[in-house]
């Protein structure tokens, strides 16, 4: 450790002159006592994680913990904020193990909402829009009234419901009677038979009037609530409402304006995933597939309007057939959007990974760094800790570096990495200087 520290004191430290390429040299020209340390002290770089992460620092805490100290076990913190773009975050991280498709070449893609939660929303029946509940770009929860319309439809079910339970009453009420005279011999059991008739229809016209309830979006509750108000109230205000949780994207609604089932009055979307469809070649359409049956394909998106942000996204499906002009198939990348970055309709450029097994690792180039003549990236030890760790370096292809000496899986910086870099160095320089 001490041996980092004096090589980085010398290659950071304004009081050194040029860099030194061989640090031994350098070393016996330099103070003592760092250098007789230095050559017994291994790099954290060649010390096993778990030791880095067992050692304890000047102030008796473990050292990768210690504001002070963590630099001396090559340990850099960032919390998830960083990682936040909504949060000013610049960094990110991938799970080595990912190999881009199409030799890294980005393909234009476009943001469209999640198809399977998003809906128009109209009234279940004809009527006149009488209240507004939401404004554009409300965020509602499911169930959440939305407009009301006033609809003789509905004001008609109502009516009908009490009606129903009025003749459900009474016929119930006959049958009771009409069974109680049956046994005291005083009415004939023709009498009894013809009441539980007139019960069997009441309840199946009851029934019906709930039906027709239900089709106009009320819950159970509320028609319970219905006939607990008893006189029918003459107001045919029919709630409209969120069938799920979302954000009011369009709202075509006007006071007064006739209301259709069916007719575009309000989009309503969850856009906390959003859909960017992009297209493979047809070569390539086997390979997708190849590797959904190994594991996940991912996605990196990027949009013109953030140039800084990489969102990630995971493939959900590869069309079944291909464009005939272009010779191309349709893939579906759903994108978690839980700021709403992503808009419907933003033109977006998507690199699709597909997993890879061991020994055939790539990370994106900026995720490799280099110090002391050695390439080493950082990756996650344990929550927001992550340490220095050296890789060997292989080919370079389209912004793609092959690299071996970690595992596959394990969670790696890529943008920002050389931040967590230069503020390990900073720290190191400080402590050299400050000697
Ligand atoms: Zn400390």
């Amino acid at each position: 450790m001490a041996g980092l520290l004096f090589a980085l004191w010398l290659t950071g430290c304004s009081k050194s002159p040029a860099p030194p390429t061989e640090p031994i040299p350098a070393a016996r020209e330099a103070a003592a006592p760092a250098a007789a340390v230095a050559t017994a002290e291994p790099s954290d770089l060649d010390t096993p994680v778990n030791e880095l992460l067992a050692a304890v620092c000047e102030h008796e805490i473990p050292t990768y913990s210690c504001d002070e100290c963590r630099y001396e076990v090559g340990v850099a913190k960032a919390g998830e904020e960083m990682f936040d773009p909504a949060l000013g975050g610049t960094l990110a991280t991938m799970r080595a193990g990912s190999r881009p498709l199409g030799g890294g070449k980005d393909a234009t893609a476009e943001v469209r909402l999640n198809e399977e939660k998003a809906v128009y929303v109209s009234p279940l029946a004809p009527g006149v829009v009488r209240a507004i509940r939401v404004d554009l770009g409300a965020r509602v929860r499911a169930g959440q009234v939305l407009f009301e319309v006033e609809s003789s439809e509905y004001r008609q079910a109502k009516a009908d419901l009490l009606r129903a339970d009025a003749a459900m009453t009474l016929a119930e009420a006959t049958v009771a009677r009409e069974r109680e005279l049956f046994e005291k011999r005083v009415c004939p059991r023709k009498d009894v038979i013809e009441a539980e008739a007139a019960l069997g229809q009441a309840s199946a016209e009851r029934t019906a009037v709930v039906g027709r309830l239900l089709a106009f979006g009320l819950g159970r509750q509320e028609i319970d609530a219905l006939r607990a108000e008893g006189s029918p109230s003459q107001s045919g205000l029919m709630p409209v409402r969120a069938p799920f949780a979302g954000t009011v994207l369009e709202r075509s609604l006007s006071l007064g304006a006739q209301a259709q089932p069916g007719d575009k009055l309000l989009l309503l979307a969850d856009t906390t995933k959003v859909w960017v469809m992009t297209t493979v070649y047809e070569r390539e359409v086997a390979a997708v597939l190849q590797a959904q049956q190994r594991g996940v394909v991912s996605a990196t998106v990027t949009v013109s309007a953030y140039p800084e942000l990489t969102f990630k996204g995971l493939v959900e499906q590869v069309g079944g057939t291909l464009a005939e002009a272009t010779r191309t198939a349709l893939v579906r990348v759903v994108v978690d959007n839980p700021d709403n970055l992503l808009r419907a309709g933003m033109f977006a450029r998507v690199q699709l990974l597909t997993p890879v097994g061991a020994g055939g690792l790539a990370l994106p180039e900026e995720a490799v760094l280099e110090d002391e003549g050695r390439s080493f990236v950082f990756v996650r030890a344990q929550g927001p800790f992550f340490v220095r760790r050296p890789v060997t370096v292989g080919r370079t292809l389209d912004g793609w570096v092959e690299v071996g000496g970690i595992a596959a899986g394990a969670e790696v910086v890529t943008r920002g990495a050389f931040l967590l870099k230069s503020d390990v160095l900073r720290s190191k320089m400080g402590a050299g200087c400050a000697d």
